[in-house]
């Protein structure tokens, strides 16, 4: 069983899709879409070798050879052109780390119709890097499990541009507004204004002020 955030994520691979989950650790998620017979093909990248064999594991468990396969590779480098790959998705990570794997290896992503992206902190940066490189938001979700709340962003090509309020919240999320949004901001701006406080108290120092500007100004923004 996929945990909720994982399975925020497979909602949104199409059925037939052939799909690259990039750090795919376990390879939880490609396993669960080839045993339930969502996805063609499956394959699980990992950088890493601790996750890369207990990737094969799941596979080789599962009995799932013949559709997921586990790749040794750094990013979009598991993707061949061979593969047909359609979707990637790429959850679990810090969205800088998200944007520059997709930046890194952009060439790869060529046949790609949709990326399915679930950062832990700063999807702005996704947003940024989809707006900047010809993808636009198709959808996105926020919910929140075990205490945390988790954002999942859905990617298409095409052009759009957003606004300052839009790459920050996100245009879908901005919108709807439920409870994991509302508590995901204020837990932001408390820890915004508790920094401008230290700031304030421990410093008058001038080359600050800016940052302090900065900060009031995200303040504002999520008021
Ligand atoms: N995607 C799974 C999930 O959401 O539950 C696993 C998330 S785990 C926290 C992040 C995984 O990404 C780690 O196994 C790590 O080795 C892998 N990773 C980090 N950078 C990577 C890269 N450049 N290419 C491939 N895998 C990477």
């Amino acid at each position: 069983r996929l945990s909720g955030r994982l399975a925020a994520v497979a909602a949104y691979v199409d059925e037939g899709a052939s799909l690259a989950d990039i750090g795919s650790d376990h390879a939880y998620l490609p396993c669960h879409l080839a045993l339930s017979g969502k996805i063609l093909k499956g394959i699980a990248g990992e950088v890493a070798a601790g996750p890369y064999e207990s990737a094969v594991q799941t596979i080789h468990e599962a009995g799932l050879g013949e559709k997921v396969q586990a790749r040794l590779a750094d990013g979009l480098a598991a993707i061949r052109p061979e593969d047909r790959i359609d979707t990637v998705s790429i959850a679990g990570m810090g969205g800088p780390l998200i944007a520059s794997i997709l930046e890194n290896g952009k060439e790869r992503l060529e046949g790609v119709s949709r990326l399915i992206l679930q950062p832990n902190i700063n999807a702005r940066s996704i947003r940024e890097w989809g707006m900047a490189n010809g993808w636009v938001l198709a959808a996105e979700e926020i919910l929140k499990e075990d205490g945390k709340i988790y954002e999942v962003l859905v990617l298409e090509r095409g052009e759009a541009v957003y606004g300052e309020k839009e790459l920050l919240f996100g245009p879908f999320l901005m919108t709807g507004q439920n409870e994991a949004f509302r508590e995901k901001w204020e837990r932001e701006r408390k820890s915004w204004q508790a920094i401008l406080r230290q700031m304030e108290q421990s410093s008058r120092d001038e080359e600050i002020s800016d940052r302090k500007e900065g900060l009031r100004q995200a303040i504002h923004l999520v008021t």
